[in-house]
């Protein structure tokens, strides 16, 4: 048996699900919040929101039309008012009278049923009602026909969209408890590193990765508390890194991680952190740092741009779910492969585009080239399709594990 030393350890390929299990065992839940309802859209919910009350609240016309009693066989009737939205006038229905009515409004008293306009006729003071027979109830909302006061509206961890907004704004949910954003920091390191708005010179890049995952975080509802170049020597990073693991949830380095690499991040973190592990059996990523400080999460991503975004979908995105308690792994889903895909030596994640046909089939179509420097594979592309190591190539037809990072298409 050899030795395995720690170090051996770090760096021992772990598989992608092994390595989210140990991340998402060191990542715990944010504490809430409060913020007003006109802040609130894409935020987390932290608590089950209930119905403090019934809704209608009243019965209500769903029609205009004309208050009646259902059994009442007058031939024609007495309109004795108007009744509208907002507040319940006094007079009542009784037999021979109908009483006009807007759409919301309050049923006056007296009344069991509205008849819509549609199916009445005014002469002079009265209406005639053309139709058969009125039901009891007809074209009423009852109290607590939508909602009983104390169901469940909507769920802690459920993503505030406009549907949720105008739930909380109907049954009182302002200000709304929600979780607190994840602080995150982006350091990108590497002496070749360029802004995108500098000219380019021999040798040096632009540095796309800082702004790549300011976007991609942004978008998963982190806020972004720092984002930069690292300096480059390590008594400044160093102290850098200290001051932003100590106000951040997540710290995020890309660059500097690779094996014989003479950047600084890999000993930076042995210093600073718990190191978890430093490689993983995936690709593009296989060299990504996962360590910990107390409570931050330190993601130290591979420079490549793809490597990085993948490291991203899979890993930190997990890692923000389970902060704001509104999920955990990536949401995978089965899908027929498009074209025969000739494995790698590691499990790899392409880039590709899942299409649904009318069936509901899911077939997936690598999107271009999957070299792992060529960002644009990622353009356009809704899914990563995990295709694990094997003997043979896989054929058009059989069925795989996808990530959605998108939008279907129809693909029609
Ligand atoms: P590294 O992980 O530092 O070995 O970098 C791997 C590759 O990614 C190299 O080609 C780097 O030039 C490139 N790279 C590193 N950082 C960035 C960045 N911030 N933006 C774009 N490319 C980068
Ligand atoms: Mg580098």
């Amino acid at each position: 048996m050899t030795f395995q030393g720690p170090e051996e350890e770090l760096d021992r390929l772990r598989h992608p699900s092994e390595a989210l299990a140990v991340v998402l065992s060191n990542t715990s839940l944010l504490p809430s919040e409060h913020v007003a309802l006109s802040e609130a859209s894409g935020r987390i919910l932290a608590a089950d929101f209930r119905a403090a009350h019934d809704f209608p609240l009243f019965p209500a016309s769903t029609m205009d039309g004309y208050a009646v009693i259902s059994d009442d066989g007058s031939p024609w009737r007495d309109v004795v008012g108007v009744q509208a939205a907002g507040r319940l006038i006094d007079a009542e229905v009784t037999p021979g009278t109908a009483i006009k009515i807007m759409t919301g409004a309050p049923l006056p008293m007296g009344a069991d049923a509205v008849v819509k306009v549609e199916n009445t006729e005014v002469a002079d003071e009265h209406v005639i009602i053309h139709q058969e027979f009125v039901e009891p109830g007809e074209s009423i909302r009852q109290i607590g026909s939508d909602v009983k006061a104390g169901q469940l509206l909507i769920a802690a961890g459920a993503r505030i969209g406009p549907a949720e907004i105008g739930m909380l704004a109907a049954y009182g949910g302002d200000p709304v408890t929600v979780r607190r954003k994840p602080r995150v920091s982006i350091v990108s390191t590497g002496d070749e590193l360029l802004d995108p708005s500098e000219p380019l010179e021999p040798g040096k890049i632009r540095d796309s990765n800082r702004f790549m995952l300011q976007s991609a975080l942004e978008a998963a509802g982190a806020e972004i508390i720092w984002a930069g170049k690292g300096p480059d020597v390590r008594d400044q990073l160093e102290p850098l890194l200290v001051k932003l693991i100590s106000d951040s949830d997540i710290v995020i380095t890309s660059g500097g991680v690779s094996m014989g690499d003479l950047d600084l991040i890999k000993p930076i973190l042995m210093d600073l952190a718990t190191v978890h592990f430093r490689r993983i059996f995936l690709k593009p990523g296989k060299p990504l740092n996962f360590a910990t400080a107390g409570p931050t999460l330190i993601f130290g991503l591979p420079g490549n741009p793809v490597s990085a975004l993948v490291g991203v979908e899979i890993f930190i995105k997990s890692a923000i779910r389970k902060m704001t308690g509104s999920g955990d792994g990536p949401q995978t889903v089965r899908v027929t492969l498009g074209r025969d895909t000739e494995p790698t030596d590691r499990v790899e994640y392409q880039r590709a585009i899942v299409t649904v046909d009318q069936d509901g089939r899911l077939t997936a179509v690598a999107n271009g080239p999957q070299g792992s420097s060529r960002l644009a594979s990622f353009l356009g592309a809704n899914a990563l399709i995990v295709i694990p190591p094997r003997e043979t190539r896989y054929f058009a037809g059989e069925m795989v594990d996808a990530i959605l990072i998108g939008e279907l298409g129809s693909g029609i």
